[in-house]
């Protein structure tokens, strides 16, 4: 676990075509290039539960809308019911499961020869999920979050936040149709992560 000093640093209104949300963000100093962000959506409310998505950063699927995932659709849906819903997507600089741009992008190449997502993060010397959610707890706790309803089809992240204290009152699933390109990579996450990607496979 990386030592954090967390703070929380500027923040600002940003519109956005599915709502009003406040941009929030967190770094250790005001230099740090790629703060740890929360969009805290208009309604916010933190004495209910609330509608909450931790997403971890995919420059691939976010930005680019790359189909050998669901992270740019399932960014845009959670950001849609947050919206709706006074919700916080907490948005984790984490690229690839942690191991950065570079590697995934290797990794990937990797993945072209037959090695599925775990296999080739693993032959790369990397664990299969080197993600920390550390600071998505303290991001909770500078926010006031006691109790979530959490977008997610992974139990870890579950019991992640159980272990620090945090109520999960609801899991919500975001279950987005695969495409001939993402669907390995999704039956990887449900057969060996223990993704629950109920009926979509
Ligand atoms: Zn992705």
């Amino acid at each position: 676990m990386r030592e954090l000093h967390l703070k929380r640093q500027a923040e600002a209104r940003i519109p956005t075509n599915l709502g009003e949300f406040n941009m929030i963000t967190y770094a250790d100093t005001s230099e740090d290039r790629m703060p740890d962000i929360a969009m805290v959506a208009d309604g916010f409310d933190a004495q209910q539960p609330v509608t909450l998505r931790i997403h971890s950063e995919c420059m691939t699927g976010d930005v680019f809308g790359s189909k050998r995932c669901d992270c740019g659709e399932q960014l845009q849906t959670a950001l849609q019911i947050t919206a709706a819903q006074g919700g916080v997507v907490i948005y984790l600089r984490q690229e690839g499961r942690g191991i950065g741009l570079i590697h995934k992008l290797k990794a990937y190449n990797l993945q072209d020869t037959g090695l599925n997502t775990i296999d080739a993060n693993t032959h790369l010397g990397f664990d299969a999920d080197a993600r920390q959610y550390d600071a998505a707890i303290f991001i909770l706790r500078d926010l006031g979050i006691q109790s979530v309803r959490l977008l997610t089809n992974n139990p870890d992240k579950v019991l992640a936040l159980q272990r620090a204290g945090i109520e999960v009152v609801e899991r919500m699933p975001i279950l987005i149709a695969p495409q001939a390109e993402s669907r390995n990579y999704l039956k990887t996450k449900a057969d060996l992560m223990g993704h629950l990607m109920g009926e979509v496979l």
